[in-house]
């Protein structure tokens, strides 16, 4: 049996966070739809021509780029054992898609629910590190020395979408195209949801009972 787990839940929940360090955890891959998209923009790519308005503004990039990039990604077979999604699907088209390519016996979802104003106030203190993508909260997760990356000594940046006005386009964004997925996943009887607002440690360890792996 594959190992699926797809995190889903609004910008600033800890996907990313709880992804890498699973990932490590469990040895499966991750996968993270905005850090390919981010890592497209950076190399000028064909995608990330495209996809840059979109990513800047908050706004969701077009299905078919997202879903011929994630379907080209899956295809590499690092992936056979299973993997960590984060970040995708974000639509209902995006879930029919991942549906063709997956056995939804395989799937477990976490939902990681947290509400508007937590989220705004979150991101507001997340930095990355410019590098290597590893992501710090200035208070809850600070890096050792101030500004530097503790794993590759890159600079510290505050993302162009987690400033202010851009996260309430994103909430706006994932109420619309994305809640809706938390019915569709409940329907199938795969959704399970965590308590996004808790520390790491214990949003940590509800997803590893959920999951038992
Ligand atoms: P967050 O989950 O905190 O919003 P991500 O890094 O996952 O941040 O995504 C950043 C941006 O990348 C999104 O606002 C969107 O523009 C784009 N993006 C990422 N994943 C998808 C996806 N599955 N479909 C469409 N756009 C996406
Ligand atoms: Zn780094």
């Amino acid at each position: 049996m594959k190992k699926i787990l797809v995190l889903l839940g609004p910008p600033g929940a800890g996907k990313g966070t709880v992804g890498s360090i699973l990932s490590k955890e469990w040895e499966l891959p991750l996968i993270s739809s905005g850090d390919i998209l981010r890592e497209n923009l950076k190399k000028e790519t064909e995608i990330g021509i495209k996809a840059k308005k979109y990513v800047e503004s908050g706004e969701l990039v077009p299905d078919e780029i997202v879903m011929e990039m994630i379907e080209k990604e899956l295809s590499n077979f690092i992936y056979n054992a299973g993997f960590i999604m984060d970040g995708f699907p974000r639509t209902i088209e995006q879930a029919k898609m991942f549906d063709k390519l997956t056995d939804s016996n395989d799937i477990k979802v976490i939902y990681l629910k947290a509400d508007d104003d937590f989220l705004v106030k979150r991101l507001s203190l997340r930095r990355v590190c410019e590098n290597c993508g590893k992501i710090y909260h200035l208070v809850n997760i600070p890096p050792v020395k101030e500004g530097i990356c503790d794993v590759c000594g890159g600079k510290l940046i505050q993302r162009v979408d987690d400033r202010e006005d851009v996260v309430r386009r994103r909430l706006k964004v994932y109420k619309e195209q994305t809640a809706p997925l938390i019915k569709y996943y409940k329907e199938k009887n795969i959704l399970f949801m965590v308590n996004g607002e808790e520390n790491l440690k214990n949003t940590l360890s509800e997803i590893k009972k959920i999951t038992e792996w």
